[in-house]
């Protein structure tokens, strides 16, 4: 997924700010975690945000602990937050900052408040300071320590930091406003007594300043010119830029404001997560059902679907809950094109094949045909298989394109096969079936009828069992947290990790590297879990949206289409609106991007729909319209769009292998330039059955001459060594040849 530019009001702000040539045409953000916790995916939105706009504008992006508080922090969350920010795939300019290397500078700057009259020591007790401050309608009240004089506050502040007070006896608090409508302009406090060591700052310390007062002076020291936090901060700006106007800091940084990430299903407070933890609701941090980057890294999600996700929602300054259908999609997006497609079965039910004496080996793709990898497997097949358990039905729903008695079904990559019986065990339950198989069907449809269904399986002699964890959410409430007297642990949803021990995948997933991921086709992209000993794959996200409101009734054509033609802004990756029509069209098997750029093209969209109503394959149909049709195209003056039928027509024609690749090519350049009726003018220039099969079997012939040892081996049984010869061909037809008769007329000509 191309990772776009940022546009929002931030990237507004910071133009205006260039352009006015405030800080010299400089920009300076920071990432200010405390380190109190793990991070979790809303931090990512703050990461991808700052380090973003700083590679933007070719400005520097600090990582700074705000480590103010000694009572939470630890340096385990400190190496961990470092490396979850590498991870996400970001660098930070120069070292590493900790707010703690600042606290001298912090003190004198509290010294210089006090010294103008502006901070004084106030000795009440906690309770009298909260009473003192007011509410909302009536104004604070002023402490007998408000009028004491600069010189005794000087005094006392330093016996304060000298530990000769203990923690709650006093507190530093800022001169402002008892009448403020802004209650954090009452008087705030700038610093209290922690007798603890800091992590860093062991004990020279026992005064500790608080956030409002700390956070801007750090972003003046580090001459950060744009300091973004979230939306609960709105009110302590004016604390912020009064810190600022009131110390004789060296630089005037501002604070701006946007929305925080929500997520449904899930917690991100910090409290919250640690809880999880810290009672065994999860096993650590890295759980893979957790928010955090490190349960979603164990999960197997990849970096790149999280800034996707982050460029996909974009930041605005309202707060909204995030449909986690955004973050699936951002998931499919990216995995789309970095996992290699295998055959893995969860819940196995064997099937013989009754006419297959000898096993072979079957050459299969890893990759879809719409994606440019053309790598393959070995695929061995043997008399028995496993397919899924719900891939069968003894009384099939209508509708039905799985197995069922006396149907049939195509094996990926493999033949159609028949159900002629079904084998139950003594409780009625199905045990077996036996299947006939049409060997005609090998890379071929089958003759005289069509088969619209395709199942995976394994083959029983050489899968390899593994174990899969299905990640559900982790909680059943929406909000967990939200209602009133319920605990949110107990809004856990006790389903969340499902352990699937019988699970049977083939060799190349069960000789996949620990980390790697792999889409199990049908089913989900999984990732082996390199943490757990043996064969354990975690499901990293279904391929259907199981999110969307699967029984909506569908929009009017006119309302979609109009939603379709609204213009379409540059920072969410897909509108709202186009969002659910995406999910539907990839269920109806294109791929991300092809969907995409359909429901962004409203004319595109009705000509595919209109060829698929004619009887086009969705997926062939779509990349004939965006790839094949739209590159020559663009070669001609004034190209005629084919019509729905005449795509149709043509994909038909070229299903039944009468037309060469090159030849095709032609047809197309030819409907493209006058129109027509496909069969017609394929007539007329005379391209179907074209001897480009003779050229084909003089390139076949040249290959066995070469190879003759392989092929003698071949032919004595070594049916890995297709795979060879298959490759060998591919190369000396220079990629000219379809793969798929090259593929056929060998395994024909080997016999
Ligand atoms: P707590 O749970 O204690 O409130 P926090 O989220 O404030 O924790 P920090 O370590 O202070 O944790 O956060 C570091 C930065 O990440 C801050 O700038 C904060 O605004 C940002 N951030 C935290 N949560 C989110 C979120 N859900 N969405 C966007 N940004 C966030
Ligand atoms: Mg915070």
């Amino acid at each position: 997924m191309a990772e776009r530019k940022l546009a929002n009001f931030l990237t507004e702000i910071i133009d205006a700010d260039l352009a006015a040539g405030t800080h010299d045409g400089r920009v300076v953000t920071r990432f200010p975690p405390e380190p109190n916790g793990y991070l979790h995916i809303g931090h990512a939105k703050s990461i991808c945000l700052n380090f973003s706009l700083a590679q933007q504008y070719g400005g520097d992006c600090h990582l700074r602990f705000d480590d103010t508080n000694p009572t939470t922090e630890d340096a385990e969350f400190v190496a961990s937050i470092k490396a979850d920010v590498r991870w996400l795939g970001f660098a930070w300019s120069g070292e590493v900052r900790f707010a703690s290397d600042y606290f001298d500078q912090m003190l004198a700057w509290a010294e210089e408040l006090i010294a103008k009259g502006l901070a004084y020591v106030d000795f009440s007790s906690v309770e009298e300071l909260r009473a003192m401050r007011g509410s909302v309608g009536e104004p604070g009240v002023a402490s007998s320590f408000r009028s004491v004089k600069p010189s005794d506050n000087l005094a006392a502040f330093k016996k304060m930091r000298q530990g000769d007070y203990d923690e709650g006896e006093c507190v530093l608090r800022a001169k402002i406003d008892l009448a403020s409508a802004n209650i954090l302009m009452r008087d705030p406090l700038l610093y209290r007594i922690r007798k603890q060591a800091h992590h860093r700052a062991g004990d020279s310390h026992c005064v500790y300043p608080m956030y409002d007062y700390a956070h801007c002076l750090e972003d003046a020291i580090e001459g950060v010119t744009h300091s973004i936090c979230t939306l609960e901060f709105q009110n302590n700006r004016a604390l912020y830029d009064w810190v600022i106007d009131n110390t004789s800091v060296p630089f005037r940084p501002r604070q701006f404001e946007f929305a925080r990430l929500r997520l449904p299903y899930t917690v991100m407070s910090k409290r919250m997560l640690l809880q999880l933890v810290q009672e065994g609701h999860v096993n650590g941090w890295d759980d893979p059902r957790m928010p955090t980057l490190a349960g979603l890294r164990r999960r197997g999600v990849p970096a790149a679907a999280i800034r996707a996700f982050c460029a996909m929602i974009g930041v605005a300054k309202a707060n909204s809950l995030v449909d986690l259908g955004k973050l699936d999609f951002a998931l499919r997006t990216t995995l789309n094109t970095e996992a290699p497609r295998v055959l893995a079965v969860l819940d196995p039910l064997k099937v013989r094949l009754r006419n297959i004496t000898t096993a072979q080996t079957l050459d299969a793709p890893l990759w879809p045909h719409d994606l440019p990898g053309d790598e393959t497997r070995p695929l061995r097949i043997g008399a028995e298989l496993f397919i899924e358990r719900s891939d069968f039905a003894e009384e099939p729903p209508k509708g039905w394109r799985r197995l069922a008695p006396g149907t049939e079904v195509r094996l990926r990559h493999a033949w159609v096969i028949r159900c002629d019986e079904v084998i139950k065990d003594a409780a009625g339950e199905v045990v077996e079936l036996v299947c006939s198989v049409d060997l005609a069907t090998l890379g071929a449809p089958p003759v005289g009828r069509s088969v619209r269904g395709a199942i995976h399986w394994v083959d029983a002699a050489s899968a390899l069992p593994a174990t899969v964890h299905l990640i559900e959410r982790l909680f059943n409430a929406e909000l967990p947290g939200s209602t009133q007297g319920v605990d949110f642990v107990d809004e856990l949803n006790p389903g969340s990790l499902q352990v699937i021990k019988g699970a049977l995948v083939e060799p190349y997933a069960a000789a996949a590297a620990p980390g790697s991921r792999l889409q199990f086709e049908r089913s989900g992209y999984y990732y082996r879990d390199p943490e757990e000993p043996g064969l354990v794959f975690n499901r990293i996200v279904t391929l259907r949206d199981s999110w969307a409101k699967q029984d909506e009734a569908p929009k009017p054509r006119k309302a979609r289409q109009e939603a379709l033609m609204q213009p379409v802004s540059p920072a969410p990756l897909v509108p709202d609106e186009l969002e659910q029509q995406v999910a539907a069209l990839v269920g109806r098997g294109l791929s991300a991007a092809d969907a995409v750029r359909l429901c962004r093209d409203p004319a595109e969209g009705a000509r595919w729909e209109a060829a698929v109503a004619a009887g086009a394959d969705p997926a062939a149909a779509a990349k004939l319209l965006l790839n094949d049709l739209r590159a020559l195209s663009k070669d001609l003056p004034d190209p005629t769009p084919l019509s729905g039928v005449q795509i149709g027509e043509f994909l038909a024609l070229v299903d039944t292998g009468r037309l060469a690749r090159p030849d095709a090519t032609t047809l197309l350049r030819a409907l493209l330039g006058r129109g027509g009726s496909v069969a017609a003018v394929a007539a007329e220039l005379g391209v179907l059955d074209r001897d480009d099969g003779l050229e084909l079997q003089a390139l076949i012939d040249d290959l066995l001459a070469q190879h003759p040892d392989e092929v003698a081996r071949f032919r004595g049984g070594e049916e890995r060594l297709f795979g060879f010869l298959m490759g060998a061909a591919m190369r000396a037809a220079h990629g000219r040849a379809d793969a798929k008769a090259l593929q056929g007329a060998l395994r024909a000509r080997l016999g």
